[in-house]
């Protein structure tokens, strides 16, 4: 849909224009501290709760890379811009009776972390004639739970991420991108991104092409970064704080 433009969507337009600025900033300080290129990493926007018209800024904006969280709202926005040159992540939990409306716009799935999500989107993008790419979730937080059970926030123990990494490859209608991750909260983001670095070395000894590291948020892109991350996910740098209340 088109609007006239406001006023209102002009100072929006300004706001994001400058976080997304400052961001850019951010990546860029990371990367020259790292001694990796800027190109090494892909910046996804994360609008989830977030209205069509700042997907539609961001895009505007030169930003190729959005992600979503929940489906029922992603798949509204993503019909609204389907016109728009943009790439979908569709980062968040997924319940498996969301798969096939999932399947229908997401271009990969951060938040692959069991077996059941593995042969249902299969199935889905074999059915929509498209093909998925997917990342396998680690579960970075050593004190969760039992070892083989999901974490609190998803993914799968760094144990268990080859043989679904391999469930992944197998799969018709699939690719096995890389993995993703959550930093634990309240801790130095380090140790864990560290963590991740391995498996993702572990991940690519086996599946070369599969070189996607998602990991790194508003608040720890930079150390994400100096761990090898390929992907930084940024909502709210970019767009503002979010309502408390939705993830
Ligand atoms: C919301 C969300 C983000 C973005 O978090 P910010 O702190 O707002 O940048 C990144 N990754 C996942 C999985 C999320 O759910």
């Amino acid at each position: 849909m088109t609007s006239p433009t406001s006023s209102s969507d002009l100072s929006r337009r300004d706001e994001i224009a400058a976080n997304l600025a400052a961001v850019e900033e951010r990546i860029e300080q990371a990367c020259r501290e790292a001694g990796r290129a800027r190109s090494e990493i892909t910046l996804i926007a994360v609008t989830k709760t977030r209205p069509a018209a700042d997907v539609r800024i961001l895009s505007e904006l030169g930003v190729r890379d959005v992600g979503e969280n929940r489906d029922q709202e992603a798949a509204g926005k993503a019909s609204e811009c389907a016109e728009l040159p943009l790439t979908w992540h569709f980062i968040g939990q997924l319940q498996t009776n969301k798969v096939r409306s999932v399947a229908g716009y997401a271009d990969v799935v951060h938040s692959v972390d069991r077996p059941r999500l593995v042969s249902a989107l299969g199935r889905e993008a074999v059915r929509a004639g498209r093909r998925i790419g997917c990342l396998i979730q680690v579960d970075l937080d050593p004190s969760e739970g039992p070892a083989d059970g999901p974490g609190e926030r998803g993914g799968v123990r760094p144990d268990g991420v080859l043989d679904l990494a391999a469930l992944v490859a197998e799969a018709e209608g699939l690719r096995l991108d890389g993995i993703m991750a959550v930093a634990p909260l309240e801790a130095d983001p380090g140790p864990a991104f560290a963590r991740l670095a391995e498996v993702a070395e572990a991940v690519r000894k086996v599946h070369p092409s599969a070189t996607t590291v998602s990991a790194g948020m508003s608040g720890d892109l930079s150390q994400a970064v100096a761990h090898g991350a390929t992907h930084v996910r940024v909502g709210t740098a970019l767009l503002g704080r979010r309502k408390p209340f939705v993830r």
